[in-house]
């Protein structure tokens, strides 16, 4: 009898140490998962923010999940055209929601409206790729402190929207696309109103742009330098002349190269295609190169998010394998920003000259120069100083 409770207590005593280890390293690896799928952005309502909407306004279906978010409202003094502008479609590409932010928390619209929806895809904002070690935060150093983001991932987490099916059907061409697809905002669009979560989201841009008759639709976006549609403005036949226009200036006039690449017809799915499809409004997608996202990279460290510097990708331009040049200083963070708030006023300001009645006309954003010079921080604004009730959380 002792002897069996002696070995019934081993048993026991072997069994709880394995288990307790096994919820330890659960908790020690979930719980700063955990921690990052709640941590909200403050994003500073600026000078030029009228209202702030949600996207379920548009699309009732995202009501009370984690694919609803803000939609800032900037009306202009006097009529005009309106705009769109979206960042973190790709939450992996942070400088396009900076962009947006930095629309958001500094633009004056002197003629027109714009609409800024800086995490599109919210899910995503919220997930991340422990496999490729992406860090779960950055920061960016401003005149008054730091300013911390999310990184994401490129697709929704599976907590908002599971399970993905075998091949992803697109919804309404019926063309197959990969499965992972279903969860990539930049394969949803149009969407539909009672479709997976991500095609309710798109759907919800897509309504936001029939309802307020958008004119221009900006999709801000980073790609591999190794990928050969990036440093572009991808555009279809509606909006190819304004593009090429925008992409020549900002060439001649600000000296960087932002070429331009034609949107295929046949690929479904992607904002730049099906934005003209089903709706008003013409669309623009921009890219500016993000060496991070590369593969044969060093380890993916905060540092090499923001200043685009690796000794490989270095190694390789030397070897002509890269798409765009790539030299010692890397492609840092200012310098991809940069490029994202110029090509878009100058998308704006083509627009204007071309549709007369119905001009875009925005001041206070700063140009790529600007970026460069003062880094991205020097326009971003201190939530702590900010008005009652000028913070909204993200
Ligand atoms: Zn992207």
């Amino acid at each position: 009898m002792e002897v069996s409770e002696a070995r019934m207590k081993k048993t026991v005593l072997a069994k709880a140490v394995p288990a307790a280890a096994l919820l330890g390293l659960v908790l020690w690896g979930g719980l700063p998962l955990l921690r990052h799928r709640h941590f909200d952005i403050p994003v500073v309502k600026g000078p030029g923010v009228t209202a702030v909407l949600r996207l379920s306004e548009f699309s009732p279906g995202l009501k009370g999940t984690s694919g609803d978010t803000n939609v800032y409202v900037l009306q202009g003094r006097d009529p005009g055209g309106k705009a769109l502008i979206m960042g973190d479609t790709h939450a992996n590409e942070p400088e396009g929601m900076l962009a947006a932010v930095i629309f958001i928390e500094n633009a004056i619209v002197e003629k027109g409206t714009l609409y800024v929806i800086p995490f599109f895809n919210n899910s995503a904002s919220r997930n991340t790729r422990p496999g490729d070690g992406y860090p779960l935060y950055f920061d960016v150093a401003t005149d008054w402190g730091r300013r911390r983001f999310r990184f994401g991932n490129r697709d929704a987490s599976p907590l908002d929207q599971w399970p993905d099916p075998d091949v992803y059907i697109h919804y309404p061409d019926r063309q197959l696309l990969s499965y992972i697809d279903v969860r990539n905002t930049n394969r949803t669009w149009p969407g539909r109103v009672d479709g997976p979560l991500m095609e309710r989201v798109t759907f919800g841009a897509m309504e936001l742009m029939r309802r307020e008759k958008i004119d221009v639709a900006v999709d801000i976006h980073g790609a591999e330098t190794m990928f050969p549609v990036t440093n572009c403005i991808v555009a279809p036949d509606s909006s190819v002349k304004i593009a090429t226009l925008a992409s020549l200036t900002v060439k001649a006039m600000e000296g960087f190269e932002n070429h331009v690449e034609m949107s295929p017809s046949g690929f479904r799915g992607l904002s730049h295609r099906e934005i003209g499809d089903h709706g008003p409004s013409l669309p623009f997608l921009l890219e500016a190169p993000i060496p991070f996202l590369d593969q044969p990279t060093g380890p993916k460290t905060t540092r090499f998010l923001l200043d685009g510097k690796d000794p490989f990708l270095l190694s390789l331009s030397k070897k002509k394998k890269l798409f765009v040049p790539y030299g010692e200083d890397g492609w840092p963070l200012e310098k991809r920003v940069g490029q994202h708030t110029s090509v878009t006023l100058e998308i704006f300001r083509q627009f204007s000259k071309k549709t007369a009645a119905r001009p875009i006309a925005v001041r206070g954003v700063p140009r790529y120069a600007e970026v460069v010079k003062s880094g991205v921080g020097r326009f971003l604004a201190d939530p702590a100083k900010a008005a009652p009730g000028g913070v909204v959380m993200n």
